[in-house]
């Protein structure tokens, strides 16, 4: 049993079974025994691999696109470049080397991480040692400077807690962590719960259908719009998730590249759940940011020109370099990979123009 475990079934004895949320937080962001404070998961030795962990074409592109979102909120003088989640640092790393190297990319950047790892913050730290840019790190999005600024997010929005509802004999009930036989169990509490007004999907739920209702990823879109929408900002969300909003149970565990158990090893397993595109384009919207409607990632990197970049790269490679350049095109674009399941969707404040591709292709 993991120490996290004594510490959820302690926590469950004293005031009954658990909301999926506080669990997904506990399991992901306990001070001594989450799953982010711990340890780094990305790459071939840790849980899951992330698109820029796959290849360096993935950072250059959205620096790219950074550069056409700075020129569509106005071309401001001085630029936040922030990355809500940034992992190992490698995406950030990617972009300010591509960023530097753009010599129409005319303005003063500060780089602002958020990000809650002390074991990531100090990986990060050693890949962005020699970035170009001076960099600061942040616990959260609130304490990022105001000012004009480009927001990523690469698989961040999916490890913001989850609450999920289970439509039975005509009612929804919250999906809780319990105890049976002294271990942690899937369950429902045992009143219904009314759901209306917290915006499900516009359709009559079947029995056993489940709801994902997200309200720490609404708070953080309403917040990115707000800031969007007052200081001039564009925003790029990559995430594994749907683009029109449904039913369905999605909220699932990864160890060591495996699924296993949500309640399996809490704390040492990735806890995520897909990112219903729908309901975050409707907070940004509502909250003052101009919205584009989300696109694969195959349909974003294809516009931005990621096979012409590969065959650039292909051209300063040995056969074997060439093919694994091959292997990560496939990986980050084909539908059967990476391609159709991340959507991007971009946004920014009401006087930008449509930061390319978004507006110029169908999602
Ligand atoms: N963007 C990176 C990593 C994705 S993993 C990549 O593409 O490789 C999720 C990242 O979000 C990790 O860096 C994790 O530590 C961070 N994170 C998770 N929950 C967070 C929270 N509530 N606040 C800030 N960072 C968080």
């Amino acid at each position: 049993m993991t120490p996290l475990e004594t510490e959820i079934q302690r926590l469950i004895e004293a005031d009954g079974p658990m909301r999926l949320d506080r669990y997904m937080e506990l399991c992901l962001g306990h001070p001594d025994y989450g799953y982010y404070r711990t340890r780094d998961p990305v790459g071939r030795g840790g849980d899951f691999v992330t698109a820029p962990e796959v290849s360096q074409m993935f950072g250059e592109l959205i620096a790219v696109w950074c550069v056409d979102a700075w020129d569509a909120i106005g071309r401001p003088k001085n630029l936040g470049v922030v990355e809500l989640g940034p992992g190992r640092g490698t995406l950030m790393a990617d972009m300010t080397r591509t960023l530097r190297a753009i010599a129409s990319f005319e303005t003063e950047v500060q780089v602002h991480l958020v990000e809650i790892s002390p074991v990531l913050r100090s990986h990060q730290a050693r890949v962005l040692a020699d970035a170009a840019y001076p960099t600061h790190w942040h616990a959260a999005l609130a304490s990022v400077p105001t000012g004009p600024a480009i927001f990523v997010a690469n698989e961040f929005f999916d490890a913001l807690p989850v609450r999920q509802f289970e439509f039975r004999a005509g009612a929804w009930y919250e999906r809780v962590i319990g105890l049976t036989d002294g271990s942690l169990a899937l369950g429902l509490a045992p009143g219904s719960f009314d759901v209306s007004g917290l915006g499900a999907p516009d359709k009559t739920p079947g029995e056993g259908d489940i709801w994902e209702y997200a309200p720490s990823r609404r708070d953080l879109a309403d917040s990115l719009a707000k800031r969007l929408a007052s200081d001039d900002g564009a925003a790029l969300i990559v995430d594994y998730g749907h683009i029109v909003s449904d039913f369905g149970d999605t909220f699932q565990a990864v160890n060591a590249h495996e699924s296993v158990n949500v309640t399996h090893t809490p704390g040492e397993s990735d806890l995520t759940a897909h990112v219903d595109f729908a309901d975050l384009v409707r907070v940004l919207d509502e909250s003052g940011a101009t919205v584009w409607p989300p696109i694969t990632q195959a349909t974003f990197l294809q516009a931005m020109g990621i096979e012409a970049r590969a065959e650039a790269l292909k051209r300063n490679a040995d056969a074997s370099a060439a093919r694994d350049i091959d292997a990560a095109l496939a990986r980050l674009t084909h539908c059967d990979q990476m391609g159709n399941l991340f959507k991007v969707c971009a946004a920014a404040g009401p006087a930008a123009r449509p930061p390319y591709p978004f507006g110029e292709v169908r999602p």
